[in-house]
């Protein structure tokens, strides 16, 4: 289960955004966007968090996961069309001069931290 090493990851570049920003308190809640082609599972990276932030700053902190969908764009036939997993060809007419876009992306959208929990 790869999300293990990526939810330590992340852990440690949360500790380092907080810090930097000088906040003393725990992290209150965390907004991570997961894109639905990125190979990562949402549930792994729920159950990694559970694991590992037990006495980090992110102990019992509320944890959010957005999964956009990726959109294929098709040269031939115009068509955009929102897709869950990749695909080869255009949904609407089968060509298989297209785009994918985005999806793979993993990101940090938000750090929420409650500086009155010391
Ligand atoms: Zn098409």
């Amino acid at each position: 289960m790869h999300e293990l090493s990526i939810v330590e990851a992340l852990i440690g570049q949360v500790e380092a955004e907080v810090e930097r920003a000088g906040a003393r308190g725990q992290v209150a809640r965390l907004k991570l966007s997961i894109g639905r082609l990125s190979g990562v599972n949402a549930d792994a990276v729920r159950f990694a968090f559970e694991l590992l932030t037990p006495g980090t700053r992110l102990a019992g902190a509320e944890l959010e996961i957005d999964e956009p969908k990726a959109v294929c764009l098709c040269a031939a036939c115009g068509a955009r069309t929102e897709i869950e997993e990749l695909s080869l060809g255009c949904p609407a007419c089968q060509s298989g001069d297209i785009t994918i876009d985005g999806g793979r992306e993993m990101l940090l959208e938000t750090i929420d931290v409650d500086e009155f929990d010391r």
